[in-house]
């Protein structure tokens, strides 16, 4: 008989009767989408939340990325880490810019501040970094080379849902960043996601801009998309705003006994907590060492697939690996040795609130030999 299937991740779902009770709200008001009270609610909870002063709901997390560059006007050449999910990149291509790879830091997967003046040149106008695995950019670093160059910095912060550091909302550094809601995600509200942003002058043009750019009944200012999150997506986030700390610590807890038991192992690595920080504990990658583990990253994976175990080679391959960017100079694998070595080693074990002892130890089971 095969084992139960186990997989990366399962979404975090509302309690069905608390849904139906507010669809009921809804189907009554007959008001479904275009900034319903539902839709207000949920930004003024997000917003505080996350200790953020302004955000923008959106219909998915790949919009707001867009939407930002737009917004800022951002041209040209855009500084980027390949180490992400493909959409951060799309972005760019969607407003016509060029990405700029830089490789990335080892130990944390974000982009390395160090090599990133290396690769500005008078067409840079922007840096757009990932806090990958919700794991935070150096934004100090990353915050004075924008300054002297006079660049703007968009993050993807889409993995970064309620991570802190020192107390302070990540979602705050830089010009803008951005969230996404997907079902996969930490926080979902089936699709979704937002932008946050610093003042309430550029959350109006953020409002235009993803309701085709009308700024009342007549007026149009800019070419904008539709990325209006509607009323059920905003009831339902609502509603999984009241559980998403207790999934955050559930999630921990997996993350304590997945560190205990691969600490011993042989030629398996994984990345620790950092001090000051507030972790969502989105993912959890490990990274193979094939000669110390005896067992290559790919052989390791399809193993456990055999074995009814779901896990995700997160981030593989690499954005500038796709055809659509590895024409570009900076795609060459010779200037990202790193992205290109955690590509190729990592496995991001199945993470998510509801794994119950008996799963934490089949998976170790799969890994421990
Ligand atoms: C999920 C994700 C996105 C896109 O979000 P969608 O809501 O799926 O559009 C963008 N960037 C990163 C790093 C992601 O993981």
């Amino acid at each position: 008989m095969d084992k139960k299937l186990i997989t990366v991740t399962s979404p975090l779902l509302p309690d069905l009767h608390d849904f139906h009770k507010v669809l009921q709200e809804i189907w009554d008001s007959k008001w479904i989408t275009n900034n319903g009270s539902f839709h207000k609610q949920l930004e003024k909870e997000l917003a505080a939340y996350l200790k953020v002063p302004y955000i923008s709901l959106f219909t998915n997390g790949t919009l707001p990325l867009i939407t930002a560059l737009q917004a800022l006007r951002i041209t040209g050449e855009v500084i980027t880490t390949p180490y992400s999910f493909v959409a951060t990149t799309h972005s760019l291509w969607w407003n016509g810019i060029k990405p700029v790879f830089v490789d990335i830091d080892p130990t944390t997967g974000n982009i390395d501040p160090d090599k990133i003046e290396a690769a500005i040149t008078s067409k840079t106008t922007a840096i757009m970094p990932v806090h990958v695995y919700g794991k935070p950019c150096d934004t100090k670093r990353i915050e004075e080379i924008a300054d002297k160059y006079g660049l703007k910095v968009i993050y993807d912060a889409a993995h970064a849902f309620g991570v802190e550091v020192d107390g302070e909302s990540i979602l705050n550094a830089g010009d803008m960043s951005t969230l996404s809601f997907h079902a996969t995600k930490v926080y979902n509200s089936i699709e979704g996601g937002a932008l946050v942003m610093h003042d309430e002058r550029t959350k109006k043009r953020i409002d235009y801009l993803k309701n085709f750019g009308f700024a009342g009944e007549t007026e149009v200012v800019a070419p904008g998309i539709n990325s209006k999150m509607d009323e059920m997506r905003s009831a339902y986030g609502l509603l999984n705003l009241k559980q998403v700390d207790a999934a955050i610590e559930a999630r921990h807890q997996v993350a304590i006994k997945y560190r205990e038991a691969l600490r011993p192992i042989e030629g398996i690595t994984f990345m620790e907590d950092m001090p000051g920080v507030r972790h969502n504990y989105s993912y959890f990658p490990i990274f193979i060492d094939a000669e110390k583990y005896g067992m290559t990253r790919d052989e390791l994976y399809f193993k456990m697939k055999a074995e009814n175990v779901l896990s995700r080679r997160y981030f593989y391959p690499l954005i500038s690996e796709f055809t659509t960017y590895r024409g570009l100079e900076s795609a060459k694998p010779e200037n990202l040795p790193n992205a290109h070595k955690m590509a190729d080693s990592v496995i991001c074990l199945p993470m998510h609130h509801e794994l119950s002892e008996e799963d934490v130890t089949r998976i170790l089971g799969t890994i421990i030999r």
